[in-house]
């Protein structure tokens, strides 16, 4: 996959992305990351990338011009090429008012060839960028940045471990929180709990005493079914107390439904 970032600061990037997964996909080659510096497609003396708003108003708008030329010299297939059929590409517009970003989404951009991610910058990009440049827009979370550029290291990161070969074990990306499939009854024998929309289950490692704090004795009396059950249960507590605008979307079991009618009963959630 290839990914261009636009930005006017090109060096917000130096970091953010050359750790760990990210950096490893890119050195295995799953991965080509290219950030261009926006003021390179100005024509003024002083790079002038931002200008009032038409109507008066509160802050500066990122010109359509450079913007346009930017993506011109990127040579991708046309807006309505990439928009018709099965679309490899996408121009995305970083932005407050977007689509919010969700594994699911993030899957769907893992399945491209090329994103482009347009970071926005005080009160945003002219509006004709999104109507006629860009495929969509996407935010990372009800709240407002100052830039688009955390959200476009954000996308970068999401879909980049879903490329197949970028996580070292294609399992543990399969049973992450919101990854929405394997449901316990029919996740394989050697799964421990796929999450199958929800929250991911607690995880603990050595030492299994820790200033008197003790890892569930489940987890080390080696019996796989009722560690699977446990997770299954912690999985259902947690997206039951943290996110329970979840449930509607997963598919439940009969079991998981009889814990969730004792837990939700319990009136608060112990774990
Ligand atoms: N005037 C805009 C509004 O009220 O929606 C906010 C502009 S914000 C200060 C500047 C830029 O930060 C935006 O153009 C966008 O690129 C980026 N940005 C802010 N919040 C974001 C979010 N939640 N997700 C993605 N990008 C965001």
């Amino acid at each position: 996959m290839k990914a261009d970032i636009v930005t006017i600061f090109p060096d917000f990037f130096r970091g953010p992305l050359d750790h760990g997964i990210t950096r490893r996909a890119t050195e295995m080659g799953l991965v080509k990351i290219e950030v261009h510096d926006l003021r390179q497609f100005t024509h003024d003396r002083h790079r002038t990338v931002d200008d009032r708003p038409f109507g008066g108003g509160e802050g500066m708008v990122l010109k359509p011009e450079p913007l346009f030329e930017c993506l011109e010299s990127l040579q991708l297939p046309t807006r309505e090429e990439r928009l018709t059929g099965a679309p490899k590409q996408s121009v995305i517009v970083l932005s407050a008012q977007g689509q919010r970003l969700t594994q699911k989404l993030a899957t769907e951009l893992a399945a491209l060839e090329r994103i482009v991610l347009i970071c926005g910058r005080y009160e945003g990009v002219d509006e004709r960028v999104i109507d006629f440049l860009a495929d969509r827009e996407i935010s990372i979370g009800d709240y407002v940045l100052s830039g688009g550029e955390l959200g476009a290291a954000v996308i970068v990161e999401a879909v980049t471990r879903l490329l197949p070969g970028a996580l070292g074990n294609e399992a543990s990306s399969r049973q992450e929180s919101f990854t929405a499939h394997a449901p316990a009854e029919t996740a394989g024998a050697d799964s421990t709990c796929g999450s199958g929309g929800l929250l991911d289950y607690p995880h603990y490692t050595r030492p299994a005493e820790f200033r008197g704090m003790a890892v569930p004795e489940v987890l080390v009396n080696g019996n796989h079914l009722e560690i699977r059950r446990w997770r299954r249960e912690q999985a259902l507590r947690k997206t039951l107390r943290n996110r329970p605008d979840l449930l509607d979307g997963v598919e439940l079991t009969k079991e998981d439904k009889k814990i969730l009618a004792r837990i939700s009963g319990a009136g608060h959630i112990q774990n």
